[in-house]
């Protein structure tokens, strides 16, 4: 997603907030208003959540793991949304810092979650939106709606499921991941000339 001003990546308690059980400073816990900065220096404030703690999967070092036995809830898609907006409103926040456990398939997951982004896009929220990769979700799925294989889909024209252009391309994790030296060379310029593509389409579009 696209920030207006993007944070850098590390996210930390405010200089000035105290912790959470109001002894000491800082606090390493859970969700709630957090604080990132922007590039300009400037403190930003962001909800924080989980879309929802269930998860499939079982990993050992995590609580919201399906073995676990903690209470679960889960946000509707639309809950979000007004939530961010009505703080957003209130001067809570000027952000959303989103993360899931993974319902159903990390593919419907990310589709649910990249719902919440449109939306708040569609009503007009331009504040920053930080949206947590699921692990084994497919971005192309979660944007167009199509479950059809991404490499032969690959250096195409689409449109994502709000009608915005969009050029298929692969993440370079999977170029460097090809065991074949001559199959590496051959990703790697294809995905040179997708982001020359990607480049020209935004000229166009820019007008
Ligand atoms: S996939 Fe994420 S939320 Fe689910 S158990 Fe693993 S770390 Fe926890």
């Amino acid at each position: 997603m696209q920030p207006n001003t993007t944070p850098v990546a590390r996210h930390r308690e405010h200089p000035d907030a105290g912790s959470r059980d109001g002894k000491g400073l800082g606090s390493t816990k859970g969700s709630g208003i957090c604080h990132a900065y922007a590039r300009d220096g400037r403190c930003i404030s962001l909800l924080k959540i989980l879309m929802t703690n269930y998860c499939v999967y079982d990993c050992a070092y995590c609580v919201n793991r399906v073995s676990s036995n903690v209470p679960r809830a889960r946000f509707t898609v639309d809950e979000v949304v007004w939530l961010t907006t009505e703080f957003c409103r209130r001067n809570y926040i000027e952000g959303l810092f989103l993360s899931s456990g993974v319902l159903r398939s990390s593919d419907y997951t990310m589709e649910e979650m990249v719902r919440i982004a449109e939306k708040l896009r569609a009503q007009g929220f331009r504040g920053y939106i930080h949206l947590k990769t699921i692990p084994g979700a497919i971005a192309l799925h979660a944007l167009t709606g199509d479950g059809s294989r991404v490499l032969k889909r690959r250096g195409g024209m689409e449109r994502t499921r709000d009608g915005r252009p969009l050029l298929v391309t692969l993440h370079p994790s999977c170029l460097l991941r090809l065991p074949d030296s001559q199959a590496r060379d051959r990703a790697t310029e294809d995905f040179r000339n997708d982001l020359v593509h990607a480049v020209e389409m935004l000229r166009v579009r820019a007008g």
